[in-house]
């Protein structure tokens, strides 16, 4: 493991993921959204995430900038990023292939929407967030950069904070008492062991 190496392993990661979201979003677009919690917050919440896990490592990746954070590249570091890497991958695919035509890459209910509670979402409830924390570590391990390394965990970690309690509250409202009793079951990023 090399530094480059790492670096175009980090590059495969957000092409998979976007081959993957590629086909489940162009298909959403399709279906009608009956209530939403799109706002200001929302956009900046999506735009601090996606400079996080794509803008700032991708230009680290292009440029080296910024090179006053540089740091020392570890090979075992690089490999245990790969290994999260493909499990982010994994679980996207999983994630996407459950959801469906539930998807939203914001907060939205869809005509007809489905809670999902099977597959990956048996055990937990934001299987979909938990792919972005193993991009978010695998990013951190395969760049050695502390700015472009660390900014999928600070960026994704606003989104995930400012967003999650108020998709839970939208979910409660739009389900009630069947989400009530998918939450007690459920661990948000982690399965809850019964
Ligand atoms: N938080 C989930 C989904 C992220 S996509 C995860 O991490 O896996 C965001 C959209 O998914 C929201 O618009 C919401 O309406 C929808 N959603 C969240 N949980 C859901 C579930 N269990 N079943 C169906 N749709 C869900």
């Amino acid at each position: 493991m090399t530094p480059a190496i790492s670096k175009l392993i980090f590059v495969a990661l957000v092409i998979g993921w976007y081959l993957i979201r590629y086909e489940y979003a162009r298909r959403s677009r399709r279906e009608k959204i009956v209530s939403s919690a799109r706002g200001p917050l929302e956009t900046a919440l999506l735009l601090i995430s996606l400079s996080g896990l794509g803008l700032v490592p991708l230009v680290y990746v292009a440029t080296a900038i910024p090179r006053f954070a540089a740091c020392s590249f570890y090979p075992s570091f690089g490999w245990l990023g790969f290994f999260f890497a493909i499990a982010a991958l994994g679980m996207f695919h999983l994630t996407h292939r459950a959801l469906g035509r539930n998807w939203s890459i914001s907060l939205d209910v869809r005509e007809n929407h489905e809670l999902v509670s099977n597959g990956i979402y048996r055990r937990i409830r934001h299987p979909m967030y938990s792919a972005f924390w193993l991009w978010a570590i695998a990013q951190a391990l395969l760049l050695p950069n502390w700015v472009a390394g660390f900014a999928g965990l600070t960026g994704f970690g606003i989104l995930f904070f400012g967003r999650v309690a108020r998709e839970e509250r939208m979910m409660l409202e739009t389900f009630g008492d069947s989400y009530r009793a998918y939450m007690e079951r459920t661990g948000r990023i982690f399965p809850s062991i019964l």
